[in-house]
């Protein structure tokens, strides 16, 4: 039977700089530019728009933009825009450190995303501490709270403001914490999901079943991971968290609502194109590419491989791959 990979979201990695440094994310430690094997140029704002079109006559309506820290890049609100214009649907996910009231009442007044994903890990302290830095909490909250004002005054409903909630052993205990700094900021939705924590092992099993390269250097590589117990009094809080009968949508990762968590929602579903121009089935597997958007068409390159990119996606969905059940990546099916 012939397989086929069509996906219906797009992930645009819009650059690797970050103002923080997250402890679960080696984003900042090394240099991940060469991780994702990126020396050439990145993709120009012209490449980003035609890649935009193309998504659009795929048919692809779904658009998402993360970093790094997408908001960094100088030219997000043009191409969310152009997306825009295009009929996409378009969100980002942010660690809400970069935004100033112009942007903001930019993104209301154009109507220029329709979600906008704030990563909050706990109270102050706790963010601060495992975001790496001073201040970030109340940035981030600051700008929530501004887009909610702007929407209200310009009586918008986009964007939607959604908060996920990384949960790692450094956090698991404030998750009720996020929830009413969730409920504080009117989210549209809040998202406990787990920390990616692997090993060299998983990714080198991971490898070799694939017939890829030995791993080396990953960002996603740490000892952030719940344990039993830990993951039993995370979910405890779960249950009692959505028994509050509050109105703001909660989800939980399976792992979280105690059941097992290696089915992969993301493989096959979604694609993730690189800064340079690659583009990705599985964000964890950055020598699995698929093709390279510079060379290519999107076209071209779903159509030639579409047959080897079912084929992970099928195994990921299997719960076939080791470093499928230690990573974050949409373990929630949406
Ligand atoms: S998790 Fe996000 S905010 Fe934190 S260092 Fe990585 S890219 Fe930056
Ligand atoms: S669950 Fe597995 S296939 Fe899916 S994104 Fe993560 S590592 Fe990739």
């Amino acid at each position: 039977m012939s397989l086929t990979f069509s996906p219906s979201r797009a992930i645009i990695e819009l650059g690797y700089s970050c103002n923080l440094k997250c402890q679960n994310c080696g984003l900042w430690k090394k240099d991940y530019r060469k991780l994702r094997g990126e020396e050439k140029g990145d993709l120009t704002l012209r490449d980003l728009k035609r890649i935009q079109s193309e998504l659009s006559e795929l048919g692809i309506k779904r658009l998402s933009y993360i970093g790094g820290e997408p908001f960094l890049h100088k030219n997000i609100l043009e191409l969310a825009e152009h997306a825009l214009g295009l009929g996409l649907y378009t969100a980002a996910v942010t660690n809400g450190s970069a935004f100033d009231e112009k942007k903001i009442e930019e993104i209301v007044c154009k109507n220029l995303f329709k979600a906008i994903v704030f990563s909050i890990d706990g109270p102050a302290n706790v963010h601060d501490f495992i975001r790496g830095k001073k201040g970030a909490f109340e940035k981030a909250v600051w700008a929530a709270k501004f887009f909610r004002n702007i929407k209200n005054k310009s009586k918008k409903r986009f964007p939607k403001i959604y908060v996920y909630c990384t949960v790692s052993k450094l956090n698991y205990k404030y998750m009720y914490d996020t929830f009413k700094i969730a409920s504080s900021l009117n989210a549209n939705k809040l998202r406990f999901q787990e920390a990616s924590a692997l090993s060299k092992a998983d990714l080198n099993e991971t490898a070799a079943l694939l017939g890829l390269p030995k791993a080396g250097w990953h960002a996603y590589i740490n000892e952030n991971r719940l344990n039993k117990e830990q993951r039993e009094i995370a979910a405890k809080t779960v249950r009692r968290i959505k028994s509050c009968g509050f109105s703001m949508k909660v989800e939980a990762e399976a792992s979280l609502e105690g059941r097992k968590n290696n089915v992969c929602h993301f493989a096959g579903r979604d694609m993730v194109i690189t800064p340079c121009g690659k583009l990705l089935i599985c964000p964890m597997l950055t020598s699995l590419e698929a093709g390279d958007l510079k060379k290519e068409s999107l076209k071209e390159i779903l159509a030639s491989k579409s047959e080897a990119a079912a084929s992970l996606a099928q195994r990921a969905q299997n719960g076939e791959l080791p470093i499928c059940a230690k990573c974050c990546v949409e373990k929630i099916n949406i």
